[in-house]
Formats: structure tokens, C-alpha cells, sequence
């Protein structure tokens, strides 16, 4: 059997021809047999282009149904997809295309890069989409097996290089099945898809959902919370980061009427906060699911369909996944106890991409991939995340957890949200920052208030330093690193 994950979408393909597959904004669509098509054409194109099995195809275009195509096809080809964030700079882009070595690389707008470059769909001549209109659709699907590599996602790592996270074809195809069948799957729902296509989030988890289904997406090309709320009333499923919660919430537009609809919400990439979980059950009713999952790995815990949904956890492991929490040596820790998770299963990736000292350190010898975030499992089984293990603050020698912190700073009235962030300090060697965003002016002692008696002293904030808003990248994580270059130097004259 053919292990091409292409060759479950060629199934659906066929099954479900005349099915609108993606719903445009316009209110145009594509069907599974024109995107059946594109792809083929596109496949010739790559083939023409001398792109072969194993090689190379690095990508940095806007979200299209175009570039939905380019995907489907390089798979079909049996090369390799190396999608790229479209915020990157020619700088950033150089490095990527140098660590990959793609033999085509496909781009927005023309650039001198050295390599065979082709742009998706500038107008003009010799542009992808200009020569695959004058091809036959290509229907050979290159035979691979489930081991050999479908995909390379580059983390958005804020230190050191970027890695290159090797996914197989049996990797997305596990993980797809997996979540279609958890998730309880259906092949007349609606997804709302207003995540980008270059992360693990909106191009494996949300569009394998759809495309392995025979369902169909409402494909914006960003979240806009206005078009979201317009698009709702006619979909089942919303896949979102947090900040998608967050600011449907801020609109009086969004109310239970217009969710009345959804079977599921869906959320991950980042924490969801206790918070915005009960607004949003006292808004529209739903309790949304939160999932936890990176690059690395595709989905590893989910909370159930079904049963409770509890706020402030990922969940259990998904089925096929072994998960632990152990210390330092691997050593499973016991219920309650703060430790690093390990994951273990069909969906953890093969290794980084040319980094092979890198990927045996962060692999056990049992098997078991070192994610890098600290969690705590409960006597049930539910996973809750406490964060990055890098974002662990170490001061005067004692752990603090961040997100322990940051649960009771945003109960303080008047925070919206906060992150906790250690700096050098001479004499603790870090030190507790909070930085805050809130409403009306907050002071340190207003924090520390709310924080005496639940929290010990070394793990209070020593400094308070109030923003607009955290800074957050696309997928809504906040970005720490930002912070901290912030906060760099609070410590080192004056204390
Ligand atoms: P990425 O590889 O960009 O998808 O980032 C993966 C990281 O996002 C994980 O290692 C976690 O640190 C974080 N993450 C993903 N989902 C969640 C979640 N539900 N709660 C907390 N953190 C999450």
C-alpha cells in the first residue's frame, strides 16, 4: 500500500468530486475536483521543474487555495514541503533556504535567490500558475513509505538556529486520523479556517480535518474578527489560537445566537486562560476544547468530545500517544508534581533536519521526545501545561513557574492579562518581573496585595511594568524573549 498520505486525499478526491471543498470569502468556491485538478497540474509543473522524491520545496506565499494546491501537489511527488511564516525577512528567508537546500523554491514576489525560484501566481509570465494552466493534470502519486518525509517545519525558536522539525507521511497521516476520530469528524461540516497555512495549526491539524473528510472550510486569509463573526452563523467548527477567543469576545457583535451553530470550538498553540474559557460559556454557552500539540509532534493531548472539558488543561493523551511527566532523568514523576513532558508515538517526528546531536539530546533512549514545556498530570489523567522549560525563572536558586504567578496576577481587578519573565539580578541571579497589561494604572503593590498569602515571598514580582498589550506572535503566543530584552537591565544598578 501506497503510504503517500496524497493517496487518502486522491480517495477523498474521487469520493467527493462535485462537494465544495473551500468556500471563499467571495462567495466563490473551489470543489474537491478543482482542487483535484489544480493540484495535478501543479504536480506537473514541479516534475517539469525537476523536482524529485525527497527533494526539497521551500514555500512563502499568502494563504490561497493555490497554495493549499502547491502542498497537495508536493506531496503527491513525494517531495518534501518546507513551508515558511510570510513574516520573514529576506534575511531570515536566506538562512532557510540555505539550511534546506530545496531544488524549488516558491515565493510571493520574484527575488534573487540563486536557487530555481518560481512566484505562486504573480501575474506575468512564468509564474507557477501560468504554467500550470497549460498542463494535463498529472495523476501519478509517488509511492513512499509512511517513514519517508512529507514535510519540514522550521520552529519559531527565539534562540540559537531555527530547527527543522522532519515530519513523516505516516506522522500526519496518524495524527489526522486520530484527531477526525476524537474530534467526531463529519463529512458535512464547516470549518472556519482563518489560521495561516505555514504552521502545524491551520496546515496539518485544521486543513487534514477537512481535506481527509470530504467537509469543507469558509478559507479567510486572516482572522479578522468582524468576517469571522459574519462567517460563523454558517459554520460548525472554529479551530483558534487564544487571541481568537479573546477578541471575538471584545465584540458586542459575537453573541450566542451567532454561535448557536458550531458544534466546536477549538483551541491551542498557546494557553488558554481560566478566564476567557468561563466568558466564553457565559457568552454563548460553549465550553471550548483546548488541545496541546507543536510542531514536533502534531496533536499529543486533547480534552475530550464528550466528557468534561476542563479549563486551565490540555487534557488527556490522545490515543496512540504515551505521555509522562518526568524529571530531569526521565523518571515518570507522580501525580501532582511539576516535571517536563515527554511524548512518545506514531505522531512524533522523525528528527531536526541535518541536527542529528540536537535530536538525540532532546530523545530518550526509550523513545520518549523531550518537548521542552513543564507540565503536571492529575490523579484522572489530565495534562496541564505550566510552561516552557526555558522560561523557568530561577531565582535565588528556587524554580519559579511563571504561569503559577500569572493565574493569580490576572485576578487582580482591572489586569486583562499578564506574563512573568525572570531578569539577571546581582544578588538572586534572576529576579521575578511582572509585566502587566491593564485597563487603569496598576501598581506593584496592588499585585502583591492579591499575591500575599497565596504565593511565597521570593516568588512576588520585584518589579511591575504595565503595556498596552503583550506582545504576541501570529500564533498568539507571547513572546517572553521580547520581554525580557525589555526588562534586560531593571536590576543592574539600582538594586
Ligand atoms: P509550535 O511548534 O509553534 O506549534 O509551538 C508549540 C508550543 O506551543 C508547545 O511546545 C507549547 O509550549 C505551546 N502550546 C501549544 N498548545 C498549547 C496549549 N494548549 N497550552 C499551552 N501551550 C501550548
Amino acid at each position: 500500500m501506497n503510504g503517500n498520505l496524497f493517496s487518502r486525499f486522491d480517495a477523498v478526491f474521487s469520493e467527493y468530486a462535485e462537494q465544495v471543498c473551500l468556500r471563499l470569502p467571495d462567495g466563490t468556491g473551489w470543489t474537491y475536483n478543482d482542487l483535484h485538478r489544480a493540484t495535478g497540474r501543479i504536480g506537473a509543473v514541479l516534475r517539469q521543474q525537476g523536482v524529485r522524491p525527497g527533494d526539497r520545496v521551500v514555500v512563502q506565499v499568502p494563504k490561497t487555495p493555490d497554495a493549499i494546491a502547491l502542498y497537495l501537489a508536493t506531496l503527491q511527488v513525494g517531495a518534501v514541503y518546507v513551508p515558511l511564516n510570510t513574516d520573514y525577512t529576506e534575511a531570515e528567508v536566506a538562512y532557510f533556504l540555505g539550511d534546506a537546500e530545496p531544488s524549488l523554491y516558491v515565493t510571493a514576489e520574484d527575488s534573487e535567490t540563486g536557487l530555481p525560484t518560481l512566484t505562486l501566481d504573480a501575474y506575468g509570465e512564468g509564474s507557477l500558475k501560468e504554467l500550470a494552466s497549460s498542463m494535463n493534470p498529472d495523476d501519478h502519486i509517488v509511492d513512499c513509505s509512511r517513514e519517508d518525509l512529507a514535510a519540514i517545519l522550521y520552529t519559531s525558536g527565539t534562540t540559537g538556529r531555527s530547527k527543522g522539525a522532519m515530519l513523516t507521511h505516516g506522522n500526519l497521516t496518524s495524527n489526522a486520523d486520530t484527531l477526525i476520530s476524537y474530534w467526531g469528524w463529519r463529512s458535512d461540516d464547516v470549518l472556519l479556517h482563518a489560521l495561516p497555512i505555514y504552521h502545524v495549526h491551520g496546515l496539518f491539524v485544521a486543513s487534514h480535518c477537512v481535506l481527509l473528510t470530504g467537509s469543507s472550510m469558509i478559507f479567510l486569509p486572516r482572522f479578522d474578527v468582524e468576517e469571522v463573526v459574519h462567517h460563523l452563523s454558517s459554520s460548525t467548527v472554529l479551530m483558534g489560537v487564544p487571541t481568537f477567543y479573546t477578541r471575538l469576545l471584545r465584540s458586542s457583535r459575537f453573541t450566542s445566537e451567532v454561535a448557536a451553530g458550531i458544534r466546536l470550538f477549538v483551541s491551542g498553540s498557546a494557553p488558554l486562560t481560566e478566564q476567557t474559557f468561563e466568558a466564553f460559556v457565559q457568552r454563548t454557552g460553549h465550553r471550548i476544547l483546548e488541545r496541546y500539540g507543536m510542531s514536533e509532534t502534531g496533536m499529543n493531548t486533547s480534552n475530550p468530545l464528550d466528557g468534561e472539558r476542563v479549563a486551565g488543561t490540555v487534557g488527556f493523551p490522545l490515543p496512540g500517544v504515551d505521555a509522562r511527566v518526568a524529571n530531569e532523568e526521565g523518571d515518570p514523576l507522580p501525580v501532582g508534581e511539576i516535571g517536563g513532558i515527554e511524548v512518545r508515538g506514531p505522531n512524533v517526528f522523525s528528527g531536526y533536519w541535518r541536527m542529528p546531536e540536537k535530536t538525540r539530546d532532546e530523545f530518550r533512549h526509550d523513545g520518549y521526545f523531550m518537548t521542552g514545556d513543564m507540565g503536571i498530570v492529575d490523579a484522572e489523567g489530565r495534562y496541564s501545561i505550566v510552561g516552557r522549560e526555558k522560561d523557568l525563572v530561577i531565582s535565588g536558586g528556587l524554580n519559579v513557574y511563571p504561569k503559577e504567578i500569572e493565574i493569580l496576577i490576572d485576578t487582580v481587578p482591572g489586569v486583562i492579562e499578564s506574563a512573568v519573565v525572570g531578569v539577571p539580578h546581582p544578588d538572586f541571579g534572576e529576579a521575578v518581573i511582572a509585566v502587566v497589561a491593564s485597563e487603569m494604572d496598576i501598581e506593584l503593590e496592588d499585585v502583591n496585595v492579591v499575591l500575599t498569602g497565596k504565593l511565597a515571598r521570593f516568588k512576588q514580582p520585584k518589579r511591575l511594568l504595565r503595556v498596552e498589550e503583550l506582545p504576541r506572535n501570529a500564533m498568539g503566543k507571547v513572546q517572553k524573549n521580547v520581554l525580557r530584552e525589555l526588562c534586560a537591565d531593571r536590576f543592574t544598578w539600582d538594586e
